[in-house]
């Protein structure tokens, strides 16, 4: 798997790029991604920026970027290179909040996603975009 990240803060554009070693397993895979992140950070001092809360709002503006691709376009008529970039911006700042608090990666998500299959029996939700207070 080869990833590459476009990094932006404020008028700067950094790109990192990553590959995977064959027989990596996906967990090793994100870990080297988070890696490379801090090493990326800390090379230019920014972890004294990155505290929980403007890592938050980061988030959301990248998503909110990645919102835009898509305005007043049928979803198809997205420019995907531009979407892999917010898509990115959007991965970073995840995995930054998630190291910030230490969090296994593949543990929160395998619970969230238990806890989602609680709340969306297939019996219920299968085909169906209702909520699941809809349900
Ligand atoms: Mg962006």
């Amino acid at each position: 798997m080869f990833i590459t990240f476009i990094y932006y803060l404020g008028w700067d554009c950094y790109i990192v790029e990553s590959e995977n070693q064959p027989g990596d397993s996906e967990m090793e895979a994100i870990e080297k991604l988070i890696k490379k992140i801090k090493d990326f950070r800390d090379e230019r001092d920014w972890a004294k920026f990155h505290n929980p809360k403007d890592l938050a709002l980061g988030l959301n503006i990248e998503a909110a970027e990645l919102l835009e691709l898509y305005l007043w376009k049928k979803p198809e008529d997205a420019d995907v290179e531009r979407v892999k970039e917010e898509l990115a911006d959007v991965l970073v700042y995840s995995l930054l909040i998630a190291e910030k608090y230490s969090f296994n990666i593949e543990k929160i998500v395998t619970e969230k996603i238990e806890k989602n299959a609680k709340k969306y029996p297939v019996s219920k939700s299968k085909g169906t975009a209702k909520k699941y207070n809809e349900l």
